[in-house]
């Protein structure tokens, strides 16, 4: 049997393992997937230990872990290089190389949507991990791209990075977080990518109710609750929503693909998400 890892803490959030588990069974393979809740000062060693272990195929990457996870392995893949964040590993024989497919799974969910983003304004909350990803693909397709971060350094670090890369169309901006009022009044889309809002902190919301508008797409990545604070209030004010959930999904669907070569049963992922989180999926 072949184990894949969930990499992360806290893990109490997470749908990974509902989700890849009953991908898993429903092809018949002969694969697991685990939660791995690891504490900083053992991250090295778990990956030295279990990661390269020839049971292990490989892992997904959570929160905090994407970026600090790069220096345990031996190679990255081109898109992980551009966004400098990881949350996939593929184990081949003791070699471990990075991939990074939350900003497919973000940009496939995105497109289904509101179809063609091109021309698009679009203001991302955080610029952790997920973020980098995200941002990177929207970069080579969007009009405009805010940034606005607690750290404002880290924003700008993204940004910059961003506008080194000769592929990106999107004008890029970082701006620090109590800017939010005025960055939302001229963008077409905002994108919440901090864990604001996430079980158990579901009283929370990066963005207070009435900074919102009607004319908004609200897309909140964290996924459980499928129904964050944010998205509640941005549905009352008539604004377009879209949850974490799909993304989630095609996230996974991309990393299932690398650890096992074969396409991943979607629809039995999303039938056993919603199963799990029940009400407001
Ligand atoms: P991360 O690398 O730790 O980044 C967190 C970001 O949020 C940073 O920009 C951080 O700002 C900001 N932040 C954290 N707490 C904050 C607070 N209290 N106030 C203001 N800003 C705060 O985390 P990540 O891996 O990107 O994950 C972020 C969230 O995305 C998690 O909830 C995760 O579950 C979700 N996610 C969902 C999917 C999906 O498939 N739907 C995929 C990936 C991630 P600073 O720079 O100032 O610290």
């Amino acid at each position: 049997m072949k184990t894949c890892y969930l990499i992360g803490y806290p893990l109490g959030h997470s749908m990974s393992a509902v989700m890849h588990n009953a991908a898993f069974q429903s092809l018949g393979l002969d694969y697991r997937f685990k939660l791995a809740e690891v504490k900083e000062r053992d991250l090295e060693s778990f990956v030295e230990s279990s990661l390269r272990s020839s049971e292990t195929r490989g892992a997904s990457v959570t929160i905090p872990y994407k970026i600090l996870i790069m220096d345990y392995l031996d190679e990255l893949d081109t898109v992980a290089k551009h966004c400098k964040s990881v949350n996939t590993i593929v184990n081949e024989e003791g070699f471990l190389k990075g991939y990074n497919t939350d900003g497919i799974g973000a940009l496939r969910s995105l497109s289904e949507t509101c179809g063609s983003l091109k021309g698009s304004k679009v203001l991302v909350i955080g610029a952790g991990g997920a973020s980098r990803a995200v941002c990177y693909h929207l970069s080579l397709l969007v009009r405009e791209l805010t940034i606005a971060n607690r750290t404002l350094e880290t924003a700008e670090a993204l940004a910059e990075s961003l506008t080194a890369n000769p592929m990106r169309i999107s004008r890029v901006s970082a701006k620090p977080l109590h800017e939010l009022k005025k960055l939302i009044s001229d963008v077409d889309i905002v994108i919440n990518t901090t864990p604001i809002g996430m079980y158990p902190d579901t009283d929370s919301t990066p963005l207070e109710a009435k900074f919102l508008k009607p004319s908004l797409l609200v897309f909140d990545i964290v996924y459980n609750p499928p129904k964050t604070k944010l998205l509640r209030e941005a549905e009352t004010i008539g604004a377009r929503t879209l949850s974490g959930i799909d993304m989630l999904v095609y996230q996974g669907s991309e990393a299932f693909r690398l650890w096992t070569g074969l396409e991943a049963p979607e629809r039995v992922m999303k039938i056993e998400l919603r199963r799990v989180l029940g009400e407001g999926f």
